[in-house]
């Protein structure tokens, strides 16, 4: 079991950001904001979304978060369970088409002590595996990931995913002075 729930243990995920002087939370603000790409958002439900780790245990690492600001899993609405679930699915569908990696961990951390890096918000990790990358893990998981290679992965998942998903995605308003010439 260690080892199979290891992954997420040790690349904690995003810290809460302070903002004017209070905590906000991450996946709430992420959803809010309009620029999905900038925020690594691949998939926007009406329950439930999908956004990447931005420190990635594996390339490819996705998480899929409720809507709704919770995190107790025994509060999740039917609805909400459905869509976590559908999106967990949808995140292995666009995974295998992107990476076609060798296995998944797919899973969560309730509470700190199971190693929640934000325990507000409830989120499945899914961590795409392949043979032998437990060889190199220690050393990414030590180590800042550049923004390029985010930006890497997040255009070869983008570039999987189905039309009307893409449609759902939110793009910042283009200005207002750069319509006409
Ligand atoms: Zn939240």
């Amino acid at each position: 079991m260690e080892r199979l729930w290891a992954p997420w243990r040790m690349g904690y995920i995003q810290r809460a950001i302070k903002s004017g002087g209070r905590e906000a939370c991450i996946f709430c603000q992420k959803y809010r904001e309009s620029d999905d790409r900038r925020n690594l958002i691949l998939v926007r439900g009406r329950r439930a979304f999908v956004v990447m780790n931005a420190f990635p245990y594996n390339s490819g690492h996705l998480m899929v978060a409720p809507v709704r600001h919770v995190g107790d899993l025994t509060a999740l609405r039917r609805d909400e369970l459905y869509e976590l679930s559908e999106l967990t699915r949808l995140c292995v569908e666009l995974l295998n088409k992107a990476y076609n990696p060798s296995g998944y961990n797919i899973g969560m951390n309730l509470g700190r002590a199971a190693g929640a890096g934000i325990e507000d918000h409830l989120h499945v990790h899914v961590v795409p595996r392949w043979v032998g990358d437990t060889n190199f893990m220690p050393v990414i998981g030590g180590t800042k990931v550049l923004p390029e290679l985010l930006d890497a992965s997040y255009e070869r998942i983008y570039s999987v995913l189905p039309e009307e998903v893409k449609r759902n995605l939110r793009t910042p308003e283009r200005r207002a002075d750069s319509g006409t010439r």
